[in-house]
């Protein structure tokens, strides 16, 4: 139970944010979303708690503009403080993490009435090695000692940018004008000088490195333990969730996470979760690697039996890759799509064969890997910039053999009864100057199962928000996705947007005469009734597939195109930029774009009155994991049509119409030119659970226009 004084410091915070905070109102919606996370954190765990039934986890949909980070901020800092738990909240982009960082927390410290200190979690490549930096900027300054006896034809304008920067860099460094952090650098590293500076896990010597006193990472992780909130991402999170010891985040049990745009974190788990290598690819990097070990046993003094070792490993497994590549590559039997999915997961013998040899070989490769690791990290202290080099030269393969013997783990792991099976299958990768290579691929068809285990269960107390988790009116999909189905006290709430779309936009379903299955006709009847839908000065048109899209733009009149921003010809920053100017400049804007702009993209007032969806946005199994995934619902005798493809089209669906009103004083129109929303039966469930819009269906021959209601959720 929330306590008589935690409501009280919550209601503290919210006067003294209405006080402070210029144009701050806290609506219903938001108070309703404060209550439910409020009761949620005080059910919150203890390490040695029994296993719960949910009831410390709340899952929020917030409508725009309900102030869902303010709505769940307050409450977690009280709560946190109060009972003792660290906080951590995590966004999906490190756009949102930003926004986290430099507007949301820093806000709240001067509002509310108590203080509290807060860190970014980043991943470690986000931080200069300043071991290597180090390195660098010796190495350049020599250079330009010895440039000094060599024509100036010897020295390039790249070579001498680059030193440039390194020098610079390691200046500002040494001066503690700059921290490491490369998101604090005001003019930007180009990635190929910025992948030599820093390192990871596998490359660093941690508390052995002669510069350790002075790390960025270790000094942005410290910062991170003693902040009260951690402003991390979901995949620092997912990261974490696996290898807990050494991570930079703290430990479930004695966390409350706050997680937003929780929609896209199943979809992140399995990314997480899943595992693939080149076959060619691997032989090349295997190669090489021994180069690496030679250096590092020569460099080092080390015993010449650890490149014997590493040689005969070595050439195990590219035989075991190779026979592997050849066996494929005569069979040429490829879909499509350039994959070859194994059935139900199920390898044939041949797969099996090589990878059990790739893995045997594999194994014995990291136990010469650890051992030459060890030996290195055993000289650090004393051998400084050298054994960092050569460390993080030998780093990068052990990296590439890890995530080799991840893949083949994956591969040839016997599938659980009780967990949702693996999907496996080879794809075929056409370089034209390299010719052809397979990458061997395996992944979980969810990812619930481990998010169940190594989140929800470990968890002090969750909670998950996003303006879009319902789907046909119900939390089923989310809930299944994310592994959260099995709990039975879990808190769901949903609030409405504060918006008024009964007064301010419609949904008209205008009367088509063409089924978007007949892709031609339907093409034709869009590119005719186009030019009389672009009335008001800012348009977006969303489409379910680029085909489509291309076909469109190029049959409609000159006047229309003309005026039209069509995504995949330019940057999508650059498209919406110069759709504001446009608006601005009093012109008329249309976007045309994909499911990637009916999801986070802003577009307020003028830049946005009316929004068209071409045809409903069908999910289709277009990768070897969607057709995975169907396959095995089908195979439990379920319906994939009902319990994949329907839910994920209603999730879409609704992104793409939440573009439409944007703030308070928003009005709008939506038009769907796909008339199976009102005559096919599953249309209407479609429609559940969208905002409460006016909805305008046009008459077929010449029956008067109906209003109808929406179905009620
Ligand atoms: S501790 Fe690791 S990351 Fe830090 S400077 Fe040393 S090698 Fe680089």
């Amino acid at each position: 139970m929330v306590t008589e004084d935690e409501k009280a410091q919550i209601r503290l915070c919210m006067d003294a944010m209405r006080e402070g905070i210029e144009g701050f109102h806290s609506r219903r919606p938001q108070l309703e979303m404060i209550a439910t996370v409020a009761t949620t954190l005080a059910a919150c765990r203890g390490e040695d708690d029994p296993p719960a039934d949910g009831e410390h986890i709340a899952v929020v949909e917030a409508g725009t503009g309900t102030g869902k980070s303010f709505g769940s901020l307050v409450p977690a800092l009280v709560m946190a403080r109060s009972r003792g738990r660290r906080l951590v909240v995590s966004s999906s982009t490190v756009a949102l993490q930003h926004q986290y960082a430099e507007k949301d927390a820093p806000t709240l410290q001067r509002s509310i009435p108590f203080g509290f200190t807060f860190a970014v979690a980043k991943g470690r490549r986000r931080y200069a090695c300043a071991a290597k930096l180090a390195a660098a900027a010796a190495e350049a300054g020599q250079r330009e000692v010895d440039l000094g006896d060599e024509p100036p034809a010897a020295d390039t304008s790249a070579d001498r940018r680059r030193r440039t920067i390194i020098i610079g860099l390691a200046e500002n460094f040494d001066a503690e004008r700059w921290s490491g952090d490369r998101d604090e650098l005001a003019m930007p590293v180009p990635d190929e000088i910025w992948s030599d500076l820093t390192t990871d896990r596998q490359g660093c010597s941690g508390n052995r490195c002669a510069e350790f006193a002075r790390c960025p990472f270790y000094a942005a992780r410290q910062r991170v333990k003693e902040a009260d909130l951690v402003i991390a991402n979901h995949d620092l999170v997912l990261s974490a969730m696996e290898v807990e010891a050494g991570s930079v985040l703290p430990s479930p049990s004695e966390t409350i996470y706050v997680f937003d745009e929780a929609h896209s974190l199943a979809a992140k788990a399995v990314e997480h979760l899943s595992a693939k290598h080149a076959l060619r690819g691997a032989q090349e990097w295997l190669r090489d690697s021994i180069e690496a070990v030679r250096d590092a046993v020569l460099a080092m003094r080390l015993p010449d039996s650890l490149l014997q070792e590493a040689r005969s490993s070595v050439e195990r497994l590219g035989a075991a890759l190779d026979g592997l590549r050849q066996h494929i590559h005569a069979l040429r039997a490829f879909d499509e799509r350039k994959a070859r999915r194994f059935k139900s997961g199920e390898l044939p013998t041949w797969v099996r064969d090589a990878g059990e040899s790739a893995q045997s070989a594999g194994r014995a490769l990291e136990k010469t890997f650890a051992a030459l690791r060890e030996a290195l990290l055993e000289r650090a202290p004393s051998e400084g910039a050298l054994a960092t080099r050569v460390l993080s030269s030998l780093g990068f393969y052990v990296g590439k053999l890890e995530n080799l013997l991840s893949t083949w783990d994956l591969m040839l792991v016997q599938d659980a009864a009780d967990e949702a099976p693996i999907a496996r299958w080879i794809e075929l990768h056409e370089d034209t100057s390299r010719g052809a290579d397979y990458l061997v691929c395996a992944a979980p068809i969810s990812g619930s199962d481990r998010l169940r285990k190594l989140l929800w269960n470990r968890a002090s107390a969750v909670v998950l928000m996003s303006a879009t988790l319902t789907s046909c009116g119900t939390f089923d999909l989310f809930l299944r996705q994310s592994g959260l189905a099995v709990f039975r006290g879990l808190r769901l709430l949903r609030v409405e947007s504060p918006f008024d779309y009964r007064s301010n936009a419609k949904l008209v379903i205008p009367a088509m005469r063409s089924d978007p299955a007949n892709a031609d006709a339907h093409t034709r009847e869009v590119v005719d009734r186009l030019p009389r839908l672009v009335r008001t000065r800012g348009t977006l048109v969303l489409f379910a597939s680029a085909k489509q899209m291309r076909a469109v733009y190029g049959q409609v009149d000159e006047g229309l195109r003309r005026i039209t921003l069509m995504q995949g010809t330019m940057p999508k920053m650059e498209m919406l930029a110069r759709h504001r100017a446009a608006i601005d400049r009093g012109d008329s804007s249309v976007l045309f774009g994909l499911q990637s702009m009916a999801e986070g993209v802003d577009l307020p007032r003028d830049y946005c009155t009316h929004l068209v969806w071409v045809k409903l946005p069908f999910s289709v199994p277009d990768s070897p994991l969607e057709e995975a995934r169907r396959e095995w619902v089908e195979s439990q005798g379920r319906s994939s049509f009902i319990e994949i493809t329907l839910p994920e089209t209603a999730v879409r669906f609704k992104q793409g119409l939440g573009r439409l009103l944007r703030t308070t004083e928003d009005q709008g129109t939506a038009t769907v030119l796909d008339r199976r929303l009102v005559t096919k039966r599953w249309g209407g469930l479609l429609m559940r659970g969208l905002p409460d819009f006016e909805v305008i269906v046009e008459p077929v021959r010449g029956a008067p226009a109906r209003q109808r209601p929406l179905p009620s959720t």
